[in-house]
């Protein structure tokens, strides 16, 4: 839609140039801003001296224009305003000559191809002299000169055309990346997650479990090695469960230390022990603190398992796999619930 601007600026237009027609006024840059701001009627004494000098030569000279110009529509702000409408218009009239261009050009070349073929029908039908073939020859490689030459214009502006497009491609699929996958682990995130989810309900909720993953005594991990070291281990976290991952289960970071793995037809029994090697994988993690050049081989997580029952909400399989988790915390954490 055009802005209001757009549309006020198009429809002084539309008043200017009849006027600029009717008095003879050619169309340069200092006669178009004029003739716009006479039609804005904004500076009542500019339309008077116009009117004026209209009235005295039927038309405006160009040293009169100068000078009105001068006088009335050298305040920096309005010219600003001018030359931004002015740059505005420009674009869009060279945008529609181009397609003028375009157009005029396929029609010509189409009546010329019709022309030809018919030429060379009557050759066909008719008896020629060896020089009028002739000439109907030398037309048609003339003919199919311009169109090539034409035809290799277009064909740049739609290669320039292509190439914009798959940049614009190419951000687009950056920013979808962006918009599903965590910047720290590189695993899905959060959004992805909702996602998946909710479609899976929808679709084949059948045998779906989700299983809820929580680092444990995260925060004194933090305290006690810093915050960098501790999204290394996210990191490493992160791998090791997507290496570990089976049954077209799908891994997600569901929020700070949590992860979350979606697995579509299955059954809880086949989930949990999914859990439980995820749990036993992660046990067995080590990291080095570089700084300190000690060994880190105390990662554990605790797992909330839970499996899709009929007419479960996205929200309500997540409660009953997060009370699993909040039941492993409380029984000790490093385990798997329900057993
Ligand atoms: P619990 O065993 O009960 O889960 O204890 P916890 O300390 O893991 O849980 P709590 O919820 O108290 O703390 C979570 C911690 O996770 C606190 C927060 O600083 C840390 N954390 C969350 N996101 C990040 C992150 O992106 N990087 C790092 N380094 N730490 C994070
Ligand atoms: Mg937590
Ligand atoms: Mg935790």
């Amino acid at each position: 839609m055009a802005s209001p601007l757009l549309k006020e600026s198009a429809a002084k237009l539309k008043k200017a140039i009849p006027l600029m027609l009717k008095h003879q006024i050619p169309t340069t840059p200092t006669n178009y801003a004029l003739w716009y701001a006479y039609v804005g009627e904004n500076t009542p004494s500019l339309n008077q001296h116009l009117d004026k000098v209209v009235s005295q030569y039927n038309t405006c000279p160009p040293s009169q224009s100068e000078r009105l110009y001068q006088e009335f529509l050298s305040d920096p702000v309005e010219l600003d305003l001018i030359d931004m409408r002015q740059n505005l218009d420009a674009m869009v009239t060279e945008l529609s000559q181009s397609i003028k261009d375009t157009n005029l050009d396929a029609t010509q070349f189409q009546s010329k191809i019709d022309n030809n073929y018919n030429k060379l029908n009557k050759i066909e039908h008719e008896g020629f002299t060896i020089e009028e073939v002739l000439t109907v020859v030398k037309n048609l490689v003339q003919d199919s000169n311009e169109i090539r030459i034409s035809a290799k214009h277009f064909s740049e502006q739609l290669a320039k055309a292509q190439s914009e497009i798959d940049s614009l491609k190419h951000q687009l699929k950056q920013s979808e990346h962006e918009m599903l996958f965590d910047a720290l682990t590189h695993s899905l995130n959060r959004r992805a997650f909702n996602n998946d989810l909710k479609a899976i309900i929808e679709q084949q909720p059948q045998g779906l479990c989700l299983i809820i993953a929580d680092i444990d005594h995260f925060k004194d991990f933090n305290d006690t090695y810093g915050h960098q070291l501790g999204d290394q281990v996210l990191k490493a976290v992160s791998k090791r469960l997507q290496e570990s991952c089976q049954d077209g289960a799908k891994l997600y970071r569901f929020g700070g230390e949590e992860f979350a793995l979606i697995v579509p037809k299955s059954a809880i029994r086949r989930a949990r022990h999914l859990a439980e090697s995820m749990r036993r994988s992660l046990e067995k993690l080590l990291l080095k603190d570089k700084r300190k050049g000690t060994a880190i081989n105390n990662i554990n997580a605790s797992f909330g398992v839970a499996e899709y029952k009929l007419n479960d909400s996205d929200s309500a399989l997540i409660e009953r796999a997060d009370k699993q988790l909040y039941e492993a915390k409380r029984l000790g954490r490093n385990r798997v619930m329900p057993l």
